[in-house]
């Protein structure tokens, strides 16, 4: 008789321009994630396992890590769920939670995909996530440089003139006295033993933004998609990455049958060398990253 199980996989990043020596933090995720398959947990499960994980490092933009915006106060968050059973959630601009993942997740078993701002947070906490609000070191001294930045000459984003910021200044405060800052968004794919797919994904966004900037990382098919043939999380720069739905478009290539390093290349290659770019997927049988920059990665299978 055929054995028709899957090898289970997790491959799980640490963001485009993150650092390879925070790579620990990627192995422990991708454990929490192969751990949840290994007890007969789902992919999405899993997914959202290691998200969750990465999330509550602290070296990462998401979760307990997320960058400050300009205003050197509000933390803005988006995370999204999908796997190729058909559930999908995101939310997107969410403050005031410790795991916009589980949000997300949360929003998945709802009537709708996506929540966002003041919505997303009375829906989390109708769901009883309590009020968390944390500012890592890393974040504070990262946003004291980007201020700083936005007062040179250097374009402190790919291509947008400083004085763009101070143009459309959307805050509350004005701007205080404000380095492009890493792409370290956090991204999982796995897949479990049935041969199911899923995706998740979390970010506290680009530095620097205006208040209630939204990336790619809650937009499907754009930072992330899944679906019988395998998924994709996406890490760089939201607002190019939209523009070529990158996810979906890497995996419709991967569901054509092409092997998933070139698509994972051709994926990449369609942006200019300048804007951080990074990719993980898993297929029936494979999985594999790219990136353009530095991106902390972790694989793991199950080979028993
Ligand atoms: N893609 C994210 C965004 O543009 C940032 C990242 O990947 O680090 O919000």
């Amino acid at each position: 008789m055929h054995d028709t199980r899957c090898r289970p996989a997790v491959l799980v990043h640490g963001g485009a321009g993150g650092s390879r020596q925070d790579e620990d933090g990627c192995v422990h995720a991708a454990e929490s994630a192969m751990a949840a398959l290994q007890r007969g947990e789902d992919a999405l499960a899993a997914a959202t396992a290691a998200v969750v994980t990465m999330e509550d490092d602290g070296r990462f933009n998401a979760g307990s890590g997320s960058v400050l915006c300009l205003d050197g106060l509000t933390v803005e968050m988006d995370a999204a769920v999908m796997d190729s059973r058909g559930r999908l959630g995101a939310v997107a601009c969410l403050q005031g939670v410790k795991n916009p993942i589980l949000v997300a997740l949360a929003v998945a078993a709802t009537p709708h995909w996506l929540l966002c701002g003041e919505g997303a947070e009375r829906f989390a906490r109708t769901r009883g996530f309590a009020h968390h609000y944390a500012v890592s070191e890393k974040s504070r001294n990262r946003h004291r440089q980007l201020i700083a930045q936005l007062h040179t000459d250097a374009a402190a984003t790919y291509d947008v003139d400083n004085q763009e910021f101070m143009r459309f200044w959307n805050y509350d405060k004005p701007i205080s006295a404000a380095v492009a800052t890493p792409c370290d968004t956090v991204g999982a794919v796995t897949r479990d033993i049935q041969g199911n797919f899923a995706v998740a994904g979390s970010t506290g966004g680009s530095a620097p933004s205006l208040l209630g900037r939204v990336g790619d990382t809650p937009i499907v098919g754009s930072g992330f998609y899944a679906g019988p043939f395998g998924a994709v999380a996406v890490t760089g720069l939201g607002e190019h990455i939209v523009r070529h739905l990158l996810a979906h478009t890497v995996y419709q290539a991967i569901a054509g049958g092409m092997p998933l390093a070139l698509a994972l290349q051709q994926g990449l290659d369609r942006f200019d060398a300048q804007i951080d770019i990074g990719l993980i997927a898993v297929s029936r049988t494979e999985a594999g990253s790219r990136s353009n920059r530095s991106m902390p990665t972790a694989l793991m299978t199950d080979d028993r």
